[in-house]
């Protein structure tokens, strides 16, 4: 694992230099996942210039906001916080109340466009690239995810370090450098988004199946990466 967990790091800075080559202020997002957190000492130790941001949703679990003030601390690094509009909490609230999302397909989409969508517009504008965590193993949605895309929606540049990274990868550089993580994991939480649509996983569930558990047979996506 050490040499190929050697080959992978050293690509996957060589990608994180060449977007800083080819840009001028590209934006790391993160919801601090493993692989955003591999990402983000990765920036904080060699890729400086990038700035990074994450989306805090005002409804995110109390061990993501943890986590968050941890690697700040930690990685010497600040993490932008990017909030919704406050008027149009209100109005969402008003139409459908706080937990609406359990409502339909389309009340959880109403939410995760105003907490996550508008908010990532705010987060990209003035910058000329996006740098994200998405792997390809993280669902069939992303099995087909590049390290260079073009978001059409947002007619930015799109770039996933990481595309190829398996799970293994991942947690060998999470290891190598001792970096925290989500405690949740431990719980049995896999990909962790807002605290009222992500739960623990049943034995054998796709670690995607803990997001918008109620939901049957819909994408498991919420609008930053395609629906
Ligand atoms: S994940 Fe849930 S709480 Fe978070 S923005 Fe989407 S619907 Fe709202």
């Amino acid at each position: 694992m050490t040499s190929a967990l050697n080959l992978a790091v050293e690509q996957a800075h060589a990608r994180l230099s060449t977007i800083t080559s080819r840009h001028d202020n590209p934006a790391f997002g993160t919801a601090f996942g493993p692989e955003g957190i591999v990402l983000l000492h990765m920036i904080a130790t060699r890729h400086p210039e990038i700035a990074a941001f994450s989306l805090d949703t005002l409804l995110l679990p109390q061990a993501t906001q943890d986590l968050w003030t941890e690697l700040e601390s930690l990685l010497q690094i600040p993490v932008r916080r990017v909030t919704p509009e406050p008027e149009a909490l209100v109005r969402l609230e008003r139409a459908q109340g706080r937990y609406g999302m359990y409502d339909s397909v389309e009340s959880r989409r109403a939410c995760c466009d105003i907490r996550k969508v508008q908010p990532l517009e705010w987060a990209l504008a003035g910058h000329d690239a996006w740098i994200t965590g998405v792997r390809r193993s993280h669902s069939a949605e992303r099995a087909e995810t590049a390290f260079e895309e073009f978001d059409q929606q947002r007619k930015l540049a799109k770039y996933n370090p990481l595309a190829d990274w398996d799970d293994a990868l991942v947690n060998a550089y999470l290891a190598q450098h001792a970096l925290p993580v989500n405690r949740l994991h431990a719980k049995g939480y896999a990909s962790i988004g807002c605290e009222p649509c992500t739960r623990a996983l049943k034995p054998g569930e796709h670690p995607r199946a803990g997001r918008w558990w109620w939901e049957i047979a819909v994408s498991k996506e919420c609008g930053l990466h395609g629906r």
